[in-house]
């Protein structure tokens, strides 16, 4: 069974791909199949347009307080399926859209993606995991290596010009609270809000 949709509290999540160019020492898929009620995340292939297409064919989009591109996989690692996604889920309801997203789409899309997103997403949520460049190295291991963080960050600030809420979030208790102050000034230096997340979200 491909679980690309599932609800989270009052949002209608989507799982559009396994892969991701991190691997993150906390990341949920190293210990769970699913998340909530969710079938299992883990895909047995990736799904094209019509499957996707199918499957939000069985979704009422008028239950769902918001949409959210998550899963188990960086949802920016199917990019051209989020945007026809994103756009058909606009065509069809009001709901507000949100993209979950470790903010190295661009890396792994070898172009500057933002442009793309603007009309079609409505919340970037990003993860900033850590003030700290070395320790974000550390823990969250991206392919692309130390320059990460950084780019992270860039996009978060890209983000802002044509998204309307951009988000950096880390997760609550994993940082001591001076941290958290640090996160708090990078994100007013770049224009963004700033959520100290509980754990299982
Ligand atoms: S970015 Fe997300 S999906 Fe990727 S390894 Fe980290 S927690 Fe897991």
């Amino acid at each position: 069974m491909m679980t690309i949709f599932y609800e989270v509290h009052n949002g209608l999540y989507v799982n559009l791909t396994n892969k991701c160019p991190c691997n993150c020492t906390f990341c949920l898929r190293k210990t769970m199949e699913s998340v909530g009620g969710s079938g299992p995340l883990w895909l047995d292939h990736s799904p094209s347009k019509e499957e996707v297409f199918a499957a939000l064919d069985e979704q009422d989009l008028s239950k769902y307080e918001e949409v959210v591109f998550c899963g188990f996989g960086e949802p920016t690692e199917a990019f051209e399926l989020l945007k026809e996604t994103a756009a058909e889920i606009k065509s069809r309801s009001c709901v507000p859209i949100r993209l979950n997203t470790n903010g190295l789409g661009c890396l792994v899309n070898g172009r500057d993606i933002v442009p793309e997103m603007a009309g079609l997403i409505d919340t970037v949520s990003i993860s900033l995991n850590t003030p700290d460049p070395e320790e974000y190295y550390n823990i969250v291991r991206p392919r692309f290596g130390r320059a990460s963080h950084a780019e992270m960050l860039r996009f978060a600030a890209e983000c802002a010009k044509v998204i309307p809420k951009v988000v950096l979030t880390t997760v609550d208790t994993t940082i001591p609270k001076e941290e958290e102050e640090k996160c708090r000034q990078i994100c007013e230096s770049l224009g963004v809000s700033y959520r100290i997340r509980p754990w299982e979200e």
